[in-house]
């Protein structure tokens, strides 16, 4: 498939399906986000404040869930005029969502014309949410922050290691090619990886020679191992980035040694872009700019310089089904930072904790990493209240799902298919029901949890960036 080239993708194509898809173009909100990363960071807040009064006054009147929650704290909307004032709204959780998903909708507004996205799958509880096409639009235009923060320009060629969809429809069909043609983006299925799959892998990305290369980090620190192992190169690859799954020092050992680079890290979901890493490598940059994220401590107090905390994360433009505090499951180190060299002005967290670089192996050869197996379970959110899958033996893996009475048998063989089909034959499989998943010390669940070395290279140093 050949891309259709800078000019009339960035000038004309692009422009022209975002208007069909959102209703406005990205392009322009890009810029006012990048202005926005400039501000002084107490004009900003004032600015967030300014935001969030009329967004959670429109709440209070006109959705059924935050009315009733409000009510319950004495939250006042129209008193509103500081953003520590938001610690008397207990968080938004997913066991929230899946309680009152219909109490969400504001007055007028319900499923149809939103565009559902999933979350929470990183953490082992997936969970829908709506967007309206306002909220789709900044979501994308952060995204782009992201793709400029790493250095790359729209129309560079990009390859993604990524999953594959359960649940395909229309647009996951038509996606691909789309992106390949308007977007110079190509998409490396990584739902399993074995040593001949990733030796594949290479020789095709040795000969499309994309700028950049990214993905889940577990899968592209396997192709990193690889490349390593057998002293190969992809030496057009000039960035390389992660997202949907936090990068451990693993990963980013695995990929500064086997890029000879510095990786960027991503955090949020596609639909949710969070926070990202600059070019100065130091900490992730918070999208204060086009909604507010709180890092919290257990009463809901914003965390100090230095401390941890959940990250909260309240939305200024998806009026049709708000979420105020939304608890993203995630637990992050809030370090302590001055000014950016790099300019940009938004403050910056150290790091995301909680999950580690666990992924099943099976007596095939194959390695399937925890963003794959989230895919199997975000299209049954309303079945599965969390999963895990844990591995202490090569030849068997276990399943554990916290089933909801939606669950059933179709629900299971459905699981043990599209397990199948990226594990292959020769693992037992054994699913069990069980009222909860093994949590860590920091409050997170794992997806995987696996005691099986993968026999892969294991960097003993960590090599500067060159
Ligand atoms: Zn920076």
């Amino acid at each position: 498939m050949i891309f259709l080239g800078r000019f009339l993708t960035n000038r004309v194509i692009r422009p022209a399906v975002e208007k069909c898809l959102y209703g406005r173009a990205i392009r322009p909100l890009e810029a006012i986000l990048r202005e926005r990363e400039t501000w002084e960071p107490a004009y900003l807040r004032q600015w967030q404040v300014s935001q969030l009064r009329p967004f959670l006054q429109h709440c209070y009147d006109n959705v059924p869930f935050y009315r009733r929650r409000f009510d319950e704290v004495g939250f006042r909307p129209s008193k509103f005029e500081d953003l520590s004032q938001l610690a008397a709204i207990p968080p938004l959780t997913k066991a929230d969502i899946r309680a009152h998903a219909d109490d969400l909708f504001a007055r007028g507004f319900g499923p149809r014309g939103l565009r559902v996205g999933r979350t929470g799958g990183s953490t082992g509880e997936p969970t829908l949410f709506y967007q309206s096409n306002e909220e789709t639009a900044w979501a994308r235009a952060t995204v782009r922050r992201f793709w400029g923060m790493a250095g790359i320009v729209q129309g560079d060629r990009r390859v993604c290691l990524g999953g594959r969809n359960y649940t395909p429809t229309w647009r996951t069909r038509v996606y691909p090619n789309y992106f390949k043609m308007v977007e110079n983006y190509y998409t490396f299925p990584s739902a399993f990886l074995s040593t001949a799959i990733l030796d594949d892998y290479i020789r095709q990305i040795q000969r499309l020679r994309p700028r950049a290369l990214g993905g889940y980090p577990s899968s592209v620190s396997l192709l990193a191992a690889r490349l390593i192992e057998t002293a190969q190169r992809i030496p057009s690859v000039e960035v390389v980035w992660g997202s949907s799954e936090v990068m451990t020092d693993l990963h980013r050992a695995r990929i500064r040694q086997g890029f000879g680079v510095e990786p960027f890290d991503a955090y949020g979901g596609g639909d949710t872009p969070v926070a990202t890493e600059c070019q100065v490598h130091q900490g992730l940059h918070l999208f204060q700019s086009s909604r507010l994220i709180e890092v919290a401590d257990e009463q809901g107090n914003t965390v100090g310089p230095g401390g941890s905390g959940r990250v909260l994360v309240t939305t200024f433009y998806n009026w049709a089904w708000p979420y105020v505090r939304y608890d993203m499951g995630d637990v992050v180190e809030r370090g302590t930072f001055g000014d950016c060299p790099c300019g940009c002005r938004l403050e910056r967290i150290a790091q995301v904790q909680g999950r580690t670089g666990d992924y099943l192996v099976t007596p095939d050869g194959r390695f399937a990493t925890p963003p794959n197996l989230t895919l199997v379970f975000v299209s049954i959110a309303d079945k599965v209240r969390a999963f895990q899958a844990v591995q202490h033996d090569r030849s068997e893996m276990e399943m554990r799902v916290v089933v909801t009475p939606e669950w059933s048998k179709e629900t299971e063989a459905y699981v043990i298919r599209s397990l199948r089909s990226f594990l292959g034959d020769e693992i037992r499989i054994h699913v069990r029901l069980v009222d909860d998943v093994e949590i860590t010390p920091v409050g997170k669940r794992r997806v995987m949890v696996s005691t099986v070395p993968d026999g892969l290279f294991v960097p003993t140093s960590t090599p500067a960036p060159k």
